[in-house]
Formats: C-alpha cells, structure tokens, sequence
C-alpha cells in the first residue's frame, strides 16, 4: 500500500483502517438512508423524517446509486402489491433465486424505468425542481456517482477508487440480491404471511433491519421491524435517536396485542377488528398453542417420540402449502392424512382465516361466522381449543394505537 500514498493518499491522509472504517461507515449511511427514508419514510408511510434528514437521505442516495426517490418507492409498492404473482418486480419464486440474486440491480432497473408503475406507485413522492432536473432525471441520475468518484479521490486519493467500488455495490447487492432475493427464499419465518418472506437475523444485521423481511412483510406499514426478543433492529434503534433528537416523527408501530382478562360475554365488533388487525399475532398462537401440541399429543399416543418431526411441521406450517417444495408438501400431507385431530386443528384455522379474508360480507354477517366458529372450537374436544377461544376473547375493543398494524 505504501506506494500508493506515496503516489496520492488524498486530503484525508488516512491509515489502512482509516480506510476501511470510513467504507463501513459510509455504507452503513447509505443502508440507513435506503431503510429509513426510501423504505419507511416514503413507500410506508410509517415515520414523518424532519424534511432537512429527508433531503440528506436524497442527496446522499443520489450520490451513492444515482437513483431517486420516486423510482425506488414505485418499484418497493409493486412488490408489495404484487408479492410473489406475476407483476413482482424482483421475485425469486417467479426469476429464480440465483437471478435476483446476481442480477436484481437490472430486475430493479427496469422496473424502475416502466412509466405505468411510476405513475400508478409513486404518488406522494417528492415532485420539486432538484427531483425533475437532476435526481430522477434520466440523463444526470449518473452525475451523482460522478461526483463522488471526484469526491473520493480528492479527499481519499487513490484508495478512494477502491472505496468506491464498495461504496457503489453496497445497494446493488445488499438491497436488490440479499433482501429481494435471500430475504424472500432463505431463513426463517415467524408469520404466515401470504407470500415467502423470510428474517435472516443475525447474519443480516448489516442491512440495518431490512433483512426482518417477513416481519416487515407482516405488517408492512410498522415502522419498527423487530418483533421478537432475540431480533435487533439497527434502523429502529436510529430512529428512536432521531426522534429523541425531534427529528423524526414515528407514526406506527406493530407491537403484540394487549390483552385485557377475559371475558365470557360474545365478542362485539370492535373485538373481532382488533383481532383481525392483530391476524398474524393469531395465527402465530394458534400454531404454538393449537396446532403443535395437539400434534406432540398425537405422536406421543402412538409412542412416538418424533422432535424432527414437530420441528419439520413447525416449518410447514408458517409457509403457504404453495411455498414449499415438492417433497415438503407431500411429507406433510402424508403428516395430515396420519392424524386425524391434527386435520381437523388445521380445518379450524383455514376457516378462521376465510372469515377476516372474506372482509366483503357484512358486519353482522362476520359477527355471527365468529361466534359460531368460536363456539364450535369450544366444543371441539381438541386440547388447547377452549384456552385459543378464551385468547381471543380477551381482545379489548379496537383501540386508534391498535390500527396501526
Ligand atoms: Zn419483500
Ligand atoms: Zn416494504
């Protein structure tokens, strides 16, 4: 190395590890920008950022990927809007995961260059002068690594050409291959969402939160990702800092629900919305208190004791039977076919989920599939379904804090 700050060490002047700590550093910045403003800020509307750290957060990522703020919301709410079906800018399930992986920066450009999603996806993004004629425009977006390949010579010298080709794939890979790609095909999973988000927690905690995709995928408008004891959140963290500091607003966050005691009187409406709300939380108890002791129970009745097999259900049941592969979804209805309580456990929880997905009907109409249901579960005879009933009857009545979810 020697030689070369002989050559031009730049105006920072700067040790081996003053290289290597400014890099973390500055990528560290850009996968807070992307998280905080892009991802919460402005795709979800989860947190109000103070408008000058909105407009730092564009600068610097113009700066750092040369792409704006309208571009990357729009193709962020198509995923959403389209998770895993076709119109998914970057699923591996449709692309396969080694392509999005390898090639997500293009996946992501061109969806990021179709006008239909800008205009259908971007609405509320910022549409002032800076963002038409430089930050989305299309022939200057490339003026913002221009200028920092400038910056980082002058200030880091020859090293800073170094710097810069980490500072330059730090987004590419870590947002568009690890999170659009390893986040929606590896890890582990804590909710049933309907698509296949995953939490790389914590080999992911680089990406500043990001990689507690399927908890984000959960509940998507929740400006704080982590949901379980052992999961850290770095963009949360920040953003407590910059709200302590006034510069950040936090308007929703998911927490577990609060349960009141319970009562015996027949849920009312506002009950079942706060259950509703509260969807994925449910179906969570419902397989840890319902679904795997009844089917412990089962195995054990037979004098079998199979903890692969819980740990294997446990895995079948927090992804979509369309999630797993051929062989798990065979296992599994072999599984099913064997146990009969456990059938009927799962036939409980497909029906409890067609009542808040058929959101069309009535309100009274809902009440009363509830009820109904409730009341079946509690006759059922199946071990833990008077104890689930009972949890769902200590929901309070939906709350303004409890819409946030
Ligand atoms: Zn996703
Ligand atoms: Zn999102």
């Amino acid at each position: 190395m020697n030689f070369v700050y002989e050559y031009y060490s730049g105006l920072a002047g700067l040790g081996f590890w003053g290289y290597v700590i400014v890099t973390l550093l500055w990528m560290h910045g850009t996968m807070m920008a992307v998280t905080l403003y892009y991802h919460r800020d402005q795709a979800h509307r989860a947190v109000d950022l103070h408008p000058v750290i909105r407009h730092i957060c564009r600068f610097w990522l113009w700066l750092n990927t040369g792409s704006s703020t309208r571009e990357w919301v729009a193709v962020h709410r198509r995923h959403h809007a389209h998770c895993e079906r076709e119109g998914d800018p970057h699923s591996p399930r449709l692309y396969g995961l080694k392509k999005v992986l390898l090639e997500g920066a293009e996946l992501y450009r061109v969806a990021a260059h179709d006008q239909d999603t800008i205009e259908k996806y971007a609405k509320g993004t910022p549409n002032d002068w800076l963002e038409n004629n430089l930050y989305a425009h299309p022939k200057r977006s490339y003026w913002g690594p221009m200028l920092l390949l400038v910056f980082d010579i002058v200030m880091f010298g020859v090293p800073g050409i170094i710097m810069l080709a980490f500072q330059l794939v730090n987004m590419p890979f870590t947002a568009a291959g690890v999170i659009n790609g390893l986040c929606h095909a590896k890890g582990y999973r804590n909710f049933e969402t309907d698509d296949a988000s995953t939490n790389l927690w914590p080999i992911g905690l680089f990406v500043a939160g990001e990689e507690l995709h399927n908890n984000h995928h959960a509940f998507p408008t929740s400006a704080k990702f982590s949901m379980r004891r052992h999961e850290v959140d770095m963009g949360w963290l920040h953003l407590k800092v910059l709200a302590a500091l006034g510069l950040a607003k936090i308007r929703r966050v998911a927490n577990p629900p609060e349960l009141a005691s319970t009562s015996s009187a027949a849920p009312e409406i506002d009950e079942l919305r706060a259950i509703i709300v509260h969807r994925m939380h449910v179906l969570r108890h419902f397989t840890y208190n319902v679904t795997l002791p009844v089917l412990r129970r089962e195995l054990e009745s037979l004098g079998e004791k199979r903890n692969s097999l819980l740990s294997a259900a446990r895995r079948y049941l927090v992804w979509q039977p369309e999630m797993l592969d051929e062989t798990s979804r065979q296992k599994f209805a072999e599984l099913v076919q064997r146990h009969p309580r456990l059938q009927a456990v799962l036939e409980f929880r497909s029906e409890l989920k067609q009542l808040w997905e058929g959101a069309h009907t009535s309100n009274e109409r809902l009440l009363t599939e509830f009820r109904e249901w409730c009341a079946r579960a509690e006759q059922s005879g199946i071990h833990g379904m008077q104890e689930f009933v009972a949890y769902l009857k200590s929901f309070p009545a939906m709350r303004e804090q409890a819409r946030a979810s």
